[in-house]
C-alpha cells in the first residue's frame, strides 16, 4: 500500500496548489484527480478565466508556480463599476478603483483557468515530494484513531494520517464524512465568453450591475476580454440557442462601445450558480479546502482566492504542527485551521450573496440606494482604499504564504 503524509482527493486549482505548499514544507503528499490532466489542459474543458488577488499572486510566486504562468496574466489596471439597464444609460453614480493610489502595479491578474493548471502541473512535475496520480477516482476513505486510508476505483489505495477533500461541490468524501451543507441555488446562471475587440482595454475591468445580475468584463492578454454575464435561469437557455449573429447583437448591447467592434471567439459556456458552506470544514483525520467547503457567486470573482486562502492556511496549521512533533491529523490540530478558515469562508460568501441580492433587480428605492453607495465610496478615499484592498485579498488574518513567505 502506498504511504503519504497527507492524500489529496482532487487535484483542481486548490488541490494541486495545497499539495506543492505541503511538498515545499517537506511533507509527502499524493494528489488523486478523476480527470487526466490532458483533458483538463483542452481549452475545450474550461473557458473561464480567474481574476487572481495580489496576495494569490504572492503565495504562486512563492510556490514557483507565478514564473510560468505571468506571460498569460494581464494585469488589472483599473476596476470601474456601474449601475444600468442594458441599452439605457449607465447611472451617473460609479466607483472607480485605480492601483496606482494604493500604489500597486496591479489590483490583480485575470489569467485562464488552462494557463494557471498548466503552470501548477509544471511546478508539480519539477516537485520531489509531491505525486499526481490522474486518473484516479477516489472511491471512498477508512478512518480509525491511528491514520486514514484512501480506495480508488481501480482497487488501490493509499494510507496517510490525514486525508484532504479538494474535490469540489460535489465532493463524494464529504458526502461519505457526513459534513452537511447550508446552501441554495442562484436563479441565475454564469454564461462565460472571450470577445475579441477592436480596442485596448488598458488593463481596465468593468462590473456593470443590470437587473438581471452582475456583467463583468474582465481584460485578458492583447485585444481580448472575458464576460462573466449572470442571466436569470429562464432567459439563459434562449441566449445561448443565439445563432453567433445573434449572440453577438445581444453581448454588444450589454458591452457597449467603448472598447470597439466586439465578437465573441467561440461559443458561450454557461455554469449553474450556487452558494454553499459545509458545516463542519474537518473530522479527525480528515479536512476540506476549496469548492467542496464553500461556493459563492462569482460577483466578486473571489472563489478561487478563498480556496487558495484555505491551501495556504492548511499548509501552516500542519507544518506548525509537525515541527513541534505532533499528529497532524488529530481533531485539536485541524480544529485550528477550521477555527481560521471558516468564519472568513462565511462572512466573504454573505457578503457576495448580499451583493447580489441588492443589485440585481430594478427596483427603484433600491437603485437610488446602492447608487447613493456608489457615490459615497467613491468620493471617500479611505472607503476606496478599504475595498481595493480586500480585492486584492490583504483582508484577515494572512497565512505566511500570501505574505510572500515560505510556509
Ligand atoms: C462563472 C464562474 C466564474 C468564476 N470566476 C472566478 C474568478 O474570477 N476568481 C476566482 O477566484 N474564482 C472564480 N470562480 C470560482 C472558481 O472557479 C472556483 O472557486 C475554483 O475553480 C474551485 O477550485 P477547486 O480546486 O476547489 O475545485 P474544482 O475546480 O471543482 O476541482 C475539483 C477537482 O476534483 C476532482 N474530483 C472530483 N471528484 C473526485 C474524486 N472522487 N476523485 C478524484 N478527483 C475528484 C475533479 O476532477 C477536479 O479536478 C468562478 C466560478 C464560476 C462558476
Amino acid at each position: 500500500m502506498k504511504q503519504a503524509d497527507v492524500v489529496i482527493s482532487g487535484g483542481g486549482m486548490v488541490g494541486l496548489t495545497l499539495g506543492l505548499a505541503l511538498a515545499q514544507g517537506g511533507f509527502k503528499a499524493v494528489i488523486a484527480d478523476a480527470v487526466p490532466a490532458a483533458a483538463i489542459l483542452d481549452p475545450k474543458f474550461d473557458g473561464r478565466v480567474s481574476a487572481l488577488a495580489y496576495a494569490s499572486v504572492r503565495m504562486l510566486t512563492v510556490l514557483g508556480v507565478w514564473e510560468g504562468l505571468a506571460p498569460y496574466a494581464q494585469p488589472i489596471r483599473e476596476i470601474l463599476v456601474t449601475d444600468g439597464v442594458a441599452g439605457r444609460t449607465a447611472s451617473p453614480f460609479s466607483l472607480h478603483f485605480d492601483a496606482q493610489e494604493v500604489g500597486a502595479e496591479a489590483l490583480g491578474h485575470i489569467a485562464e483557468n488552462r494557463h494557471i493548471r498548466a503552470a501548477l502541473y509544471g511546478a508539480v512535475a519539477a516537485s520531489k515530494n509531491l505525486e499526481l496520480i490522474a486518473p484516479a477516482t477516489v472511491k471512498s476513505i477508512k478512518s480509525d484513531g491511528g491514520g486514514a486510508v484512501v480506495l480508488l476505483e481501480d482497487g488501490s489505495e493509499i494510507a496517510a494520517p490525514l486525508v484532504v477533500a479538494a474535490d469540489g461541490r460535489e465532493s463524494r468524501l464529504r458526502n461519505e464524512m457526513g459534513i452537511n451543507l447550508v446552501g441554495w441555488s442562484y436563479p441565475q446562471v454564469g454564461i462565460v465568453a472571450t470577445v475579441e475587440h477592436e480596442k485596448p482595454h488598458n488593463g481596465v475591468a468593468y462590473e456593470h450591475f443590470l437587473p438581471s445580475g452582475p456583467f463583468a468584463i474582465l481584460p485578458m492578454t492583447g485585444n481580448r476580454s472575458s464576460l462573466v454575464w449572470t442571466e436569470d435561469k429562464k432567459k439563459a437557455p434562449a441566449l445561448l440557442a443565439l445563432d453567433e449573429a445573434g449572440f453577438n447583437e445581444e453581448l454588444s448591447r450589454r458591452f457597449g462601445s467603448h472598447l470597439g467592434k466586439t465578437t465573441a471567439t467561440g461559443p458561450p459556456w454557461s455554469y449553474p450558480l450556487s452558494f454553499h458552506l459545509a458545516r463542519d470544514f474537518v473530522r479527525p483525520r480528515f479536512a476540506l479546502a476549496g469548492d467542496c467547503a464553500h461556493g459563492i457567486h462569482p460577483i466578486a470573482g473571489q472563489g478561487l482566492n478563498l480556496g487558495l486562502k484555505d491551501a495556504a492556511a492548511l499548509a501552516e496549521v500542519l507544518l506548525d504542527a509537525a515541527r513541534l512533533g505532533r499528529d497532524i491529523g488529530v481533531l485539536d490540530t485541524l480544529k485550528r485551521y477550521e477555527r481560521w478558515r471558516r468564519f472568513d469562508s462565511f462572512a466573504l460568501a454573505a457578503s457576495t450573496d448580499a451583493l447580489n441580492r441588492l443589485f440585481s433587480n430594478d427596483i427603484a428605492p433600491l437603485r437610488h440606494l446602492r447608487d447613493l453607495g456608489l457615490g459615497i465610496v467613491d468620493a471617500i478615499g479611505p472607503a476606496r482604499r478599504f475595498f481595493m484592498r480586500h480585492a486584492g485579498g490583504d483582508m484577515g488574518k494572512l497565512p505566511r504564504l500570501m505574505k510572500g513567505e515560505a510556509a
